[in-house]
C-alpha cells in the first residue's frame, strides 16, 4: 500500500486546489514557518476519519475551511481526496486503487466518498482498523504527540500498544456483539413478561 496523491481544496491555508504527488520512497515537504507544512499532514488526518477539531488544532470542525486572507474571501467548503495504491491489497478490500474523499461545508454538511461513491464514516473507519494507519494511529505524529505519548496514563498508552498488534479490533467486536447479546437478552425478558401475562 503506498499514498499516491493528495487532492485539497479549501482546507486550512489551501485555498486553491493543490494536487501533491508522493512518487515513492521518502518525501519530504520543507517551507518556510506558517507555509502549511503541517496543514498537510493534518488534511490526510482529517480525510481518514478524525472527529476532534482539537486534534487538527481548531476549535470546531468548520475551522478546517479556509478562512480567507488579506487578499481573499473565505470558502465555503473544505474537500481533501487521498489516493492510494492498494495493489498488494494491504487493506482488506478489493479494490487495487482507493480513492478516499471528505467535504465539509460551513453549515456543518458532510460526507464522506469511497472510490468516487459516498460512504459511512465507519466504512472509512472500519478500512484502516488494525492497519496501523487509521484514525488516531501513530502513523502521524504531530507536534507535540511525543510528549504526549510518555505523558499519557498506561491504560490509554495500552491502547496504543492494542491498535499497533491488531488487538482493537477484536476488541471492537466484542462490544458490539455484547451489546447484541444485551439487547437480545432485554427482548427475551418482554418475551417471558408478555407468556406470563398471559398465562
Ligand atoms: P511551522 O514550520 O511553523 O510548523 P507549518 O509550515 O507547519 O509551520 P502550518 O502550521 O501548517 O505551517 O500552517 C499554519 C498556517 O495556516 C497559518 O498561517 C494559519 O493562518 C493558516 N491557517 C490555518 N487554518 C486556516 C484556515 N482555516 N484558513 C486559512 N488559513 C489557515
Amino acid at each position: 500500500m503506498q499514498l499516491k496523491s493528495i487532492e485539497i481544496i479549501g482546507f486550512k491555508s489551501f485555498a486553491d486546489k493543490t494536487l501533491i504527488h508522493f512518487p515513492g520512497g521518502m518525501t519530504g515537504i520543507v517551507g518556510p514557518n506558517g507555509s502549511g507544512k503541517s496543514n498537510i499532514a493534518e488534511s490526510i488526518r482529517w480525510v481518514m476519519g478524525e472527529q476532534s477539531a482539537k486534534n487538527l488544532r481548531g476549535s470546531r470542525m468548520p475551522d478546517v475551511i479556509f478562512s480567507g486572507s488579506a487578499d481573499r474571501r473565505s470558502l465555503g467548503m473544505a474537500s481533501v481526496t487521498l489516493t492510494l495504491d492498494n495493489s498488494d491489497h494491504f487493506i482488506k478490500t478489493p479494490f487495487d486503487t482507493l480513492k478516499l474523499s471528505r467535504k465539509l461545508f460551513r453549515n456543518g454538511d458532510s460526507s464522506y466518498y469511497l472510490n468516487e461513491k459516498q460512504c459511512r464514516l465507519k466504512d472509512i473507519t472500519d478500512l484502516f482498523l488494525d492497519t496501523g494507519i487509521g484514525q488516531g494511529s501513530l502513523s502521524i505524529i504531530s507536534q507535540g504527540n511525543v510528549e504526549q505519548i510518555f505523558n499519557s496514563k498506561p491504560e490509554d498508552r495500552r491502547s496504543i500498544i492494542e491498535n499497533v498488534a491488531g488487538v482493537y479490533k477484536y476488541k471492537q467486536h466484542k462490544t458490539t456483539a455484547q451489546k447484541e447479546i444485551d439487547q437480545t437478552t432485554d427482548n427475551l425478558n418482554r418475551v417471558e413478561d408478555i407468556i406470563s401475562e398471559l398465562q
